[in-house]
């Protein structure tokens, strides 16, 4: 006997039945007159997601509703209901009733058939509704009637409302609310029956009742039989951005309105507890010290930010200590249990300050500048809205910051010099000022110097201006330490500096120049330069040369053209007289402009000849100015104003474009010059176009390289200056040899000479004129000349005036020279005369019977 029939032969009719209704895959509910559930079965606990006891006694309606209407044009003949579980998800069915007696009871049963959700769009396009499913945009699709027929999952996302819940409803019924802007509604419902497209921004309510801010777009659909007619709604959920969009407008509006830093600071605080209500926001400034002072914390106790105040930043305080000190942003989720709170927990816990997040705001260049805190009543970590509003902010903050500091910079630009930090022009008129009307009202005396550095443009030129701004910082410095506590050290303009020194006399003002002259003195490293800066002081006084600041430093001025005239590096008083000099100075100055155009200029040739019997070694060109009205002046005057204005680039070529000249010319007419020695500037050997123009000229006159040599002055002589260097060796390169002028002068080292493709040394003739004299000067010379001897260069001694000089030199090793004793400088008429003149020369003692003429 096969198995079911014999269950069915056992089966107890009562046992059959309730075995059945069990094992139903629909849903069974058996309700009594009160319409409270008396059974259920296991299909109906699976569907309600509960067990059978918690379900007894429950009113139905509770459990099981009708859904209105909403099958009406589908196949389906059983109502729709939808099945609310404890879960709070939906179910959803077609419902079966059916009324039993019961004694006199009447019980009902309802069979419920689970079906999926009720949605006509779903079940016309599933693969499409997945999609839609997938879209972060909530999507909703409505009828003609501008029903919604169809929403996706990123509206429940957005807005919480599941999908069935919607059907039926008009957007508006569903998104607008109390500051919904019913015209952009309007304009929405308008758009369903046009192309569409248009973009509409609405403040719109979620299920809970939160508002979010909605970009919407709405897109009129025709089915393709063309008797559907639907639109397609899209939003977007743009809070965050239109938080952001807010929180910078309100900040950046309070900036340009030049609102304070901390109102800037507590507007950023109010803004984000206003965006994010679960945070209190608080800024705290970091000084240059490393210590905190709370700049705004609307939202916490005045005390507890008070307390903060002069905390010392450091690698375990709090989360805004350690922030500020790591430079990075520390996130304490529960301040209770974090070993960086250790400290301040118990400031912070009976205030409900539960977690704090602390995000440094650091300049460009780095520097932590302020921290920016959220705190949390809950322990908790940030959500990707926290940190990112948290960015926004730190930035905002961090520009407040960046514009406060350059509206102090500015204010300290008015008022002192950016290089040096000294007070510039404009502060030291207003200091001054006072000092002079107290000088006044005291009877006492006051002095003014102007401080103009020796050569600078030199230093500037071959140190560049990173160096000389070094230099100019360390002179700034020095001044500073030397001048006395009360004077006032501004910087004017370049390499001039002023100092005001109140309550001076005379006596006072020459040890103070003395002081200063002496600080300046001091060597120092630049790169790899070695540099013993000097300047040139003029002082003026109150009272006796004037009563105001202006005329006093311009008096002061003209004292110091004074001493660099006087050979620099020293100080000098004013005195009526130097007005006339300055003007005389511009007078020569333009002068000298015209001599160059007007030819006003000529040379002078000094034979350079071997000590030792006199005969011709070379002629060192010397440049002279004639002028009509200031007669002869001197190269040692104006070459220095040529250089200062810039002209001697142009002196120098005029020089060694005649100097060729003559060369030429003395050799076409069988004149014996062996050699031509011009004097270059150094700033002309800078001017990378010297070596075309030197090979150009020779070219012109038809000279060799070799009848040339260029002399430059080691005084003014650089290491490390490149430009310098490629023109030198590009020069040596042609075969032009060089000549080391006024050696021993100069601060060069022997090293960098070494370098240098010098053929010869001049001795600077200071050392030839105390030879006689001073022993200190024969060691110096003979040196100069051991020197000269062991790099193999060849050595002229300058300024040889007598015999005695000429044999010492001679003694030392030093076989060349040049002087009055040989000749003065000589005009073109007056070399040819000399060269052909017969001369004696005494013979040297060690050179018997050499005395002879020299032709
Ligand atoms: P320097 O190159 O050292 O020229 C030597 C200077 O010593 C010349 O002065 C010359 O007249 C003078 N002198 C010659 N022999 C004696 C002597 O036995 N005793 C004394 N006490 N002095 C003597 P000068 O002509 O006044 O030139 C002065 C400076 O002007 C030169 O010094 C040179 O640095 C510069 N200089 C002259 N001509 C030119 C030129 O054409 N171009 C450039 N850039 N500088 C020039
Ligand atoms: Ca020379
Ligand atoms: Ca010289």
């Amino acid at each position: 006997m096969p198995d079911r029939d014999k269950a069915l032969s056992i089966a107890d009719p009562h046992q059959l039945f309730r075995t059945s209704l069990e094992q139903a895959t629909d849903a069974v509910f058996i309700l009594n007159t009160d319409n409270k559930v008396i059974f259920l079965n296991a299909a109906a606990e699976a569907l309600y997601g509960a067990s059978r006891t918690q379900v007894f006694g429950m009113n139905v309606e509770a459990l099981v509703q009708k859904l209105p209407g909403a099958d009406a044009q589908r196949a389906q003949p059983l109502p729709a209901v939808q099945i609310l579980r404890p879960d709070g998800e939906l179910r959803f069915g077609h419902v079966a009733e059916s009324s039993t007696r019961l004694g006199d009871a009447t019980l009902r049963t309802l069979l419920v058939k689970v079906a999926s959700p009720p949605d006509a769009s779903r079940d016309d396009h599933p693969l499409l509704s997945v999609i839609a499913d997938e879209i972060d945009s909530a999507v909703l699709v409505v009828d003609a009637d501008w029903h919604i027929v169809y929403a996706n999952a990123g509206l429940t996302r957005m807005l919480g409302y599941k999908p069935w819940e919607l059907r039926g409803k008009t957007p508006r019924e569903i998104l607008a609310g109390e500051f919904t802007d019913p015209g952009v509604m309007q304009r929405l419902h308008a758009q369903r029956s046009s192309p569409g497209g248009e973009r509409h921004e609405a403040l719109v309510y979620a299920r809970n009742g939160s508002a979010l801010w909605v970009s919407a777009t709405v897109r009129h659909l025709v089915s393709a039989t063309g008797d559907r007619h639907h639109a397609i709604v899209i939003l977007s959920d743009i809070t965050q951005q239109r938080a952001y969009e807010m929180l910078q407008r309100k900040v950046l509006q309070a900036m340009v309105m030049e609102q304070p830093l901390p109102a800037v600071m507590e507007l950023i605080c109010e803004e984000v507890q206003r965006v994010a209500p679960s945070v209190i926001a608080s800024v705290l400034r970091v000084d240059a010290d490393g210590r905190l002072h709370p700049l705004a914390a609307p939202g916490l106790p005045p005390g507890y930010a008070a307390a903060l105040d002069g905390l010392t930043i450091g690698p375990s305080v709090g989360s805004c200590g350690t922030a500020a000190w790591l430079g990075e942003p520390v996130m304490v989720s529960d301040i209770a249990n974090d070993p960086l709170w250790v400290d301040f927990r118990d400031l912070a816990l009976p205030l409900g300050l539960a977690a704090c997040w602390s995000y440094p705001i650091k300049a460009s260049d780095g520097r932590v500048l302020a921290t920016l805190a959220f705190y949390c009543r809950t322990v908790r970590q940030p959500d990707a809205f926290h940190q990112q509003l948290a960015e926004v902010c730190a930035s905002l903050c961090k520009l407040a910051f960046e514009r406060e500091e350059a509206a102090e910079r500015i204010l300290q630009l008015d008022h002192y010099d950016s290089l040096t930090g000294l007070p510039n022009r404009s502060l030291l008129q207003m200091q001054a000022g006072t000092l002079l009307l107290a000088a006044r009202s005291a009877g006492t005396t006051l002095s003014v110097l102007f401080v103009d550095l020796d050569r600078f443009k030199h230093i500037n030129d071959s140190l560049g201006h990173v160096g000389g701004d070094k230099l100019l910082r360390e002179v700034a410095q020095r001044l500073s330490a030397h001048a006395g506590d009360s004077a006032l050290v501004a910087r004017l303009s370049g390499d001039e500096f002023a100092l005001v020194l109140p309550d001076s006399d005379r006596a006072q003002t020459i040890a103070a120049g003395k002081r200063i002259l002496a600080a300046l003195r001091q060597p120092l490293r630049i790169d790899h330069a070695s540099i013993a800066p000097s300047a040139s002081i003029g002082i003026s006084m109150f009272p006796a040369d004037g009563d105001a600041l202006d005329y006093l430093l311009h008096c002061a001025e003209m004292a110091m053209y004074d001493a660099k005239a006087a050979g620099r590096n020293l100080f000098r008083f004013f005195s009526i007289e130097m007005n006339w000099a300055a003007q005389e100075r511009l007078a020569l100055e333009s002068a000298l402009r015209d001599a160059l155009l007007a030819e006003e200029l000529h040379l002078n040739f000094q034979p350079q000849v071997f000590l030792r019997d006199g005969r011709l070694y070379g002629l060192e060109v010397l440049v002279r100015w004639h002028h009509p009205h200031f007669g002869m002046v001197s190269p040692d005057r104006f070459v220095p104003l040529a250089e200062d204005s810039g002209l001697i680039g142009a002196l120098d070529r005029w020089v060694l474009e005649q100097s060729c000249a003559q060369l030429a010319a003395w050799r076409r007419e069988g004149l014996s010059v062996p050699t031509i020695s011009v004097n270059i500037s150094p700033a002309s050997f800078r001017d990378p176009g010297l070596p075309a123009q030197v090979a150009e000229t020779l070219a012109r006159h038809g000279l060799p390289a070799q009848a040339l040599v260029l002399e430059m002055t080691e005084g003014l002589l650089m290491e490390d200056d490149a430009s310098l260097a490629a023109t030198v060796a590009a020069i040596h390169a042609q075969g032009v040899r060089l000549s080391m002028d006024d050696f021993g002068t100069g601060y060069s080292s022997l090293g960098y000479l070494r370098q240098l493709p010098v053929h010869q040394l001049k001795l600077d003739k200071s050392f030839v004129i105390d030879l006689e004299s001073d022993a200190a000067a024969r060691e110096l010379a003979s040196a100069v000349i051991r020197i000269g001897d062991s790099l193999k260069l060849a050595v002229i001694a300058e300024g040889v005036e007598n015999e005695a000089q000429r044999r010492f030199l001679l003694s030392q090793g030093c076989h060349m020279g040049q002087g009055y004793l040989f000749s003065r400088p000589l005009d073109a008429l007056a070399v040819a005369k000399w060269i052909a003149a017969p001369r004696a020369v005494e013979p040297h003692p060690a050179e018997h019977g050499e005395m002879h003429s020299r032709r």
